[in-house]
């Protein structure tokens, strides 16, 4: 991957975006099965990435990514920030290894894996990675952007029906059933945002 400016700032002003948003919703989601931070918490990631993007955009993408990835380490604070960084870290990671790769699916996978483990979780325990699982897929089935962001809210809306086994969620057993998980809510809106900005700089 290599330097592209354009790429790295419209992603950053994108996410930037959907979550100042959607930062009240994201607090209301997690109000009702959390403490109520994760659109804060969120919000507060994207502006430090956004106060950094001049920087970023400057690095190649993979190490944009790697860079970005710590920053939300640092700044998101909540369970959320070391579980998006190590996504973006990994995905760095494996791409600065090997930067003629060409299958991001694979990438995408392994990134995915390394958020699981880092969170000691697996898909259907009503996290994030509900969502992040089934984009994956689509993305290794070449799915076109706006259909692999619909995926994601439609993956987003199936965590209503789970029960929580991570996160501060779980303490609440069947409580936690009825309702959307904010991390998969972001991560919805997130790809969503991701997916609009490489439709119209790659439209297939
Ligand atoms: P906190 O729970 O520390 O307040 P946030 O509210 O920012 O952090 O983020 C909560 C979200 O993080 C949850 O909705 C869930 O999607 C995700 N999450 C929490 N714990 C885990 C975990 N162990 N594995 C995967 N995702 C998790
Ligand atoms: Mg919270």
């Amino acid at each position: 991957m290599r330097q592209q400016p354009h790429l790295v700032s419209g992603l950053i002003d994108a996410c930037r975006a959907a979550i100042a948003a959607n930062a009240d919703y994201l607090c209301e989601l997690d109000r009702m099965i959390g403490d109520g931070d994760h659109g804060t918490n969120m919000r507060r990631g994207c502006e430090a990435v956004y106060a950094d993007r001049e920087a970023l955009a400057l690095l190649p993408v993979a190490e944009a990514l790697e860079r970005a990835g710590r920053i939300l380490v640092a700044s998101i604070g909540g369970a959320a920030g070391p579980l998006y960084g190590t996504l973006l870290i990994e995905i760095g990671r494996q791409s600065a290894a090997d930067p003629e790769a060409d299958d991001f699916a694979a990438v995408l996978k392994n990134a995915i894996d390394a958020v699981a483990r880092r969170g000691r979780s697996e898909a259907g325990c009503k996290t994030l990675l509900d969502v992040l699982y089934p984009v994956q897929t689509e993305v290794a089935r070449h799915t076109a952007y706006a259909a692999i962001a619909l995926e994601a809210e439609r993956a987003a809306a199936a965590t209503v029906a789970m029960k929580a086994l991570r996160g501060r969620a779980k303490f609440l057993g069947d409580r936690s059933i009825g309702h959307i998980d904010p991390g998969a809510s972001s991560c919805a809106l997130l790809t969503g945002a991701i997916c609009a900005v490489l439709k119209e700089q790659h439209p297939v």
